[in-house]
């Protein structure tokens, strides 16, 4: 798997090795740690990734609806009724073992909403900080995540000169005008982001026009003309 890599749910389901319900997921079967995210303009939290896709704030998670009557007014909580931890208190803990200790960090799969049920590879991020501030009439977590791996399969270390973050609402677009296919042979299966002029040349990640859906193959036969 590579930055900018496309998914579908069932995908994204085997690579977790479970049914993906929520947005923070600690300790997969398979995939480690995974964060969802959104930067959609109806998006429930506030999440941002660096231009250069390097650099991620994610927002924790707000106290379930059963629990509470209003969960976009009550502080995000940190542990649960019986006292465990929530899912925002264990990457705090995670967080601040590494700010305060230098244990870890723990590393963190990302993926970015393209549409329902559509998600793009964002790369292996490691959890460096994390804060609790006050966002309107209640507090919300903060996590600070740094790209550390743009596959997780290999560890390899990112080059962002040929993966350079393609904004959410370029994905979006370019998802709708391809039809979700590989533009040369139609394909649906190892989808894949690609600069018609790569990164490194000079091409833009921001122009719809710039930017393809290929498959694995043709993607794979396209970075060999650059070799
Ligand atoms: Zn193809």
């Amino acid at each position: 798997m590579e930055i900018g890599q496309i998914l579908s749910y069932d995908e994204l389901r085997a690579f977790s090795g479970f049914q993906i319900q929520h947005g923070m997921n600690y300790s997969t079967p398979k995939g480690g740690h995974v964060f969802l995210m959104s930067m959609r303009e109806n998006a429930p939290y506030e999440d941002w990734i660096s231009e250069d896709g390097s650099l991620v704030e994610y927002e924790g998670h707000n106290q379930t609806k059963s629990l509470c009557a209003d969960p976009e007014r009550t502080d995000q909580p940190r542990r649960n009724k019986s006292g465990s931890l929530t899912k925002n208190g264990k990457f705090e803990e995670e967080a601040l073992k590494f700010k305060n200790h230098g244990i870890g960090p723990c590393k963190i799969s990302i993926f970015n909403k393209v549409k329902d049920g559509i998600w793009t590879f964002c790369g292996v991020f490691s959890l460096i900080d994390v804060s609790y501030v006050q966002a309107g009439p209640r507090k919300v977590f903060r996590f600070k995540l740094q790209l550390a791996e743009s596959n997780p399969q290999t560890h390899s270390v990112v080059d962002l000169r040929h993966d350079r973050m393609i904004p959410s609402e370029i994905q979006a677009a370019v998802f709708k005008r391809d039809q979700g296919r590989c533009v040369k042979c139609g394909s649906t299966e190892n989808l894949h982001f690609d600069h018609i002029l790569p990164y490194s040349k000079g091409g833009s990640s921001k122009k719809v026009e710039n930017i393809q859906i290929l498959c694995a193959k043709h993607n794979l036969s396209k970075g060999n003309r650059f070799v």
